[in-house]
């Protein structure tokens, strides 16, 4: 019935056969069984196709919950950023800021139009942007008479960043904000939810995210006329009418029928998933706290899903989130590093920084535990045993 126990089932016994125990991962999909209905839905249906009814009313819902106008359903988060890069009117040559700490995928698409990523360190309040970081690269650009084009604001691990300040900031130097929500979904500054902030937001609702369609994405906007054209673009830019006309360059970007259906039960949970993960997250920290390390703080402003778990290990601790990450394997228990600063990626080697050390320090110091909201007791203590094993 459930294809995540009938593959831990499998996984079970090869690890019987190799005397380890069970492996824990960092994030996997949490199925429950109502997706099967859905999805039969969308089976019986017979709307086998990247059109159809669940895409619909997927996004329908996805537009409500985030108060926006228009919400395009579509195959990766990745794709979604594409679209709005493009939308945003992105060239070759253009500058886009970017934060620096977060997954490479916020800022790969800079690169596919062949515009220039500029990264901003990140606020150690959040883990997000610097507000102030951004302030001065907008400033120093100004200087020099750049005016960059847009900017991409990550919101990691589950938690916003400071969206107010930054949009603020945006509408001054009439720079259009591009949100990456696709760790934050779910997430609140006050009442409005993470991913109502940019003139595009970006969903993404792959494998190890809080709410999965194994993969997808989507693409929140207001305006209609953009909302149009991305859904325009998404579909190979074929013209409305019988011929096929083309007058843009497109993409085959949209969700399938059937993952939208998958999409839609899971995203039904999402309430009950994030109060999962906080629990998860509180009991770390009760099990955890005579440590030498410290929780990913959440600022006063924001309310954090708690996507993965996150802690740094103080400046004194003689082992690295590496060494931590080795070690738990050797129990087989998935843990990761925080990301690791964009700007010291090779690939992106070349590219220009504002800010300090706040992101370098992260990653220096970094590390997500697993964070699965149908992780068992058994397995938190597990986690919680070999990782004290490994402090000190
Ligand atoms: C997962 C992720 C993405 C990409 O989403 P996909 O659906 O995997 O393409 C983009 N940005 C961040 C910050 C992510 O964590």
């Amino acid at each position: 019935m459930n294809p995540a126990f009938i593959f831990s089932g499998y996984e079970g016994l090869i690890s019987g056969l190799m005397n380890q125990p069970e492996r824990i991962y960092l994030s996997p999909p949490h199925l429950d069984g109502d997706e099967i209905e859905l999805v039969k839905e969308a089976l019986d249906s017979n709307w086998i196709a990247p059109a159809g009814p669940q895409i619909e009313e997927f996004e329908k819902e996805l537009a409500a919950y985030h108060q926006v106008q228009h919400a395009i359903a579509l195959n990766s988060g990745t794709a979604a950023l594409h679209l709005a890069l493009i939308l945003a009117g992105i060239k070759p040559g253009d500058l886009v800021l970017c934060s620096t700490f977060t997954f490479i995928a916020s800022a790969n698409p800079i690169k596919y139009l062949g515009a220039q990523p500029v990264f901003i360190d990140a606020e150690s309040e959040s883990w997000g942007m610097c507000p102030s970081a951004l302030q001065n690269a907008l400033e120093s650009y100004q200087h020099i008479g750049i005016k960059p084009k847009a900017v991409i604001v990550a919101n990691v691990y589950g938690q916003p960043a400071n969206l107010p300040r930054i949009k603020e900031l945006c509408e001054h130097w009439d720079v259009i904000l591009i949100e990456d929500n696709a760790e934050a979904l779910g997430a609140e500054l006050g009442n409005r939810p993470s991913g109502a902030f940019g003139i595009f937001s970006v969903l993404s609702f792959n494998g190890n995210k809080l709410v999965t369609s194994s993969g997808g994405g989507a693409l929140l906007i207001n305006d209609s006329e953009h909302a149009e054209k991305a859904l325009l673009l998404a579909t190979q830019a074929k013209e409305p009418g019988l011929g096929y006309t083309h007058r843009h360059l497109g993409f085959n970007y949209r969700i399938s029928n059937i993952l939208a259906a998958l999409g839609r039960a899971q995203f039904a949970k999402l309430k009950h998933r994030i109060m999962l993960r906080r629990d998860l997250f509180s009991q770390y920290q009760q099990q955890l706290s005579d440590l030498p390390i410290k929780f990913m703080p959440e600022p006063s402003w924001a309310r954090s899903t708690r996507w993965l778990t996150c802690l740094t290990l103080s400046p004194d601790c003689r082992v690295s989130p590496q060494e931590i990450c080795e070690g738990m394997e050797q129990e087989n228990i998935e843990c990761r590093p925080a990301w690791k600063p964009l700007h010291r990626q090779p690939l992106y080697r070349d590219a220009e920084y504002f800010g300090g050390m706040v992101a370098e320090d992260l990653f220096h110091r970094g590390l997500c535990l697993p964070s699965g909201s149908d992780m068992a007791e058994a397995e938190r203590n597990r986690v919680v045993t070999t990782f004290r094993s490994l402090i000190h």
